[in-house]
């Protein structure tokens, strides 16, 4: 027998319909590429969605269409995320830290039909326009009645302008189409370290439950009452979600543009009173660095959300320690939407002392209902839930990836999905990643974790960031070697970095060298680039092997 509830399909648009409902006077701010501050209401968003959503289909933008976007977090960014999603079309967006040829790649693979772009990137479209073959419209965000709209127009060939297209339709509600709730809704290609990047399409229904997930208390706890600033970008899994979420609770929406460095975040968070911010762990570093050198500690924000990349113990207490903001350490992938596990404290930590909070606070959280988790040995046999033992990182649930774009499969034929990382989950159920796969250090048929190796020394005062890779040893196979960038005004020997870790992991693990350099290179979502500093350190051979052999035996 069937349930004799309605049917009614879970649609992306609704969630601005409620917002426009219940919150009409709930914010969005963004500072735009121009670097002015935009503020409006989600009655005004609505009304401007219905208009692009007019605007599109007069353009000849039907259900499955490809909407590619080369944008900063703004709000008319956020309009093309729900017109597009409102029509059954696919909000298509393109990273602009890609190069050229990729980002061209990527939107022919996509089949994007239009292509609408922020003014920062008129000289990336004027030379990726002719490869674009299936793009019929090329739209900058902007209006033609400007410098830079003027500029554009003259090298980009039937340009259109987005206030222009919209500005002559009608703001009235629209009879959105009603559609399966698996009809897709946004698209984003995996950075593709490895390979070509591959599409990941995520559709209405796996964004709405995403949303309501995402939402609860115990993921990153929000409501009409907070003040969100989503740093990562709308390019990078739609932002963790948050234009979605954010419309769903009421709360306000503060979006950054292109300004990340650390005083501009700043300055628009004290502005705006942020309550939560969300980000990678380099974009704090930048932001953590401003706070020190200027004496600064921020009035509002009481949490931010972590994610991409392991966020260090040291950091987790600078921001708790000196500026009272706690830590959402949270794991993710563009194939799981992203968020898959957040870390939340539950009842029976309220006795643990500080640092075994903090200790529990590096791990990268429990799973949002609706995602489930396991640890597999090699052989694929799922592992005890015991914090210690690693092994694989497989995941399942409705918002996590079944097929690429292009029926490449994701999914095993046993309907979980491989996630690259090895990780071990406790008996309360956290999961903490030991590294990827392809980054962990074998030495002497033992794992040594890149990651614990790099948290422990950001807890250096002097380091600003650390790097470990595994280099070639005749007898171990494997040993770390450790690059590091100063703290600026600091200095440190290797000797002392390495008495200093010796404090903090088991001997074996100590790296065989430690080399300062002045940077670390980092990909396009922000990520350390550990396959660069492989090549980049091919040939590098340890001077002293005496020392590791002897520390490995
Ligand atoms: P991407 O799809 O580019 O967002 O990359 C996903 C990968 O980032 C994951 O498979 C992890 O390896 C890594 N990652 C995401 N969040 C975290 C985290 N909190 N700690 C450590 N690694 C993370």
């Amino acid at each position: 027998m069937s349930g004799q509830m309605m049917r009614t399909p879970l649609r992306v648009i609704d969630l601005l319909r409620h917002a426009n409902r219940n919150h009409p006077r709930g914010e969005i701010v963004s500072r735009r590429a121009e670097g002015d501050i935009h503020r409006y209401t989600y009655a005004d968003a609505y009304k401007r969605v219905c208009q692009l959503a007019r605007a599109l289909d007069r353009l000849g933008i039907a259900q499955d269409a490809r909407v590619g976007t080369l944008a900063w977090n703004g709000y008319r960014h956020v309009e093309l995320y729900f017109a597009s999603a409102g029509l059954g079309a696919v909000c298509h967006t393109l990273n602009p830290r890609l190069l050229p040829q990729q980002i061209a790649w990527i939107g022919q693979h996509a089949a994007d039909e239009i292509l609408f772009f922020d003014a920062s990137f008129v000289t990336l479209v004027e030379g990726i326009r002719d490869q674009l073959t299936g793009v019929r419209h090329v739209v900058l965000l902007g209006q033609c009645d400007s410098a830079v709209g003027a500029d554009a127009a003259a090298r980009i060939p039937d340009l259109l302008f987005y206030e222009d297209l919209i500005s002559g339709e009608l703001a009235d509600e629209l009879d959105w189409p009603i559609f399966d709730e698996n009809q897709a809704c946004g698209l984003c290609y995996t950075s593709g370290t490895t390979g070509d990047p591959k599409g990941v399409c995520y559709s209405n229904r796996s964004t709405v439950l995403h949303a309501y997930a995402s939402a609860l208390p115990d993921s990153l706890g929000l409501s009409a009452r907070d003040v969100v600033m989503p740093v990562v970008p709308m390019f990078h899994v739609n932002a963790w979600g948050l234009p979605y979420i954010m419309p769903m609770v009421g709360g306000k929406l503060v979006l950054p543009g292109p300004a990340l460095d650390g005083k501009s975040l700043y300055e628009l968070c004290e502005a705006e009173q942020v309550t939560m911010a969300a980000g990678v762990p380099t974009i704090w570093l930048g932001l953590l660095d401003h706070l020190r050198t200027h004496g600064l500690s921020f009035s509002s924000l009481n949490r931010t959300v972590i994610g991409g990349s392991a966020a260090s113990e040291a950091m987790i207490r600078e921001f708790e320690e000196v500026h009272h903001v706690r830590v959402l350490h949270a794991w993710g992938m563009t194939e799981t939407s992203p968020v898959g596990a957040v870390n939340q404290f539950k009842p029976v930590h309220d006795t643990l002392d500080r640092d075994a909070r903090y200790r529990l606070q590096t791990r990268q959280g429990r799973e949002l209902f609706g995602v489930e988790m396991r640890i597999e040995a090699e052989t694929g046999e799922p592992i005890a839930r015991d914090g210690k033992t690693h092994g694989r990182l497989p995941v399942k649930g409705p918002w996590v990836v079944d097929t690429y774009v292009g029926d490449v499969a994701a999914a095993r034929q046993d309907g979980w999905f491989d996630t690259g990382d090895v990780a071990t989950i406790d008996a309360e159920g956290y999961m903490s990643v030991v590294d990827r796969s392809k980054d962990v250090i074998k030495s002497g048929g033992e794992w040594i974790s890149s990651i614990e190796l790099e948290n422990a020394a950001m807890g250096h005062p002097a380091i600003q960031e650390a790097a470990v890779i595994g280099r070639p040893h005749p007898k171990w196979v494997e040993r770390p070697l450790m690059l590091c960038v100063l703290r600026p005004g600091h200095g440190l020997s290797s000797g002392e970095l390495l008495a200093w870790l010796g404090e903090r992991v088991a001997r074996w693990w100590l790296p065989d060298a430690v080399e300062f350099v002045d940077e670390l290179p980092h990909g396009a979502t922000g990520k350390l680039l550990k396959a660069r500093l492989r090549e980049r350190y091919a040939a590098y051979r340890f001077n002293d092997q005496k020392h590791s052999t002897e520390d490995c035996s």
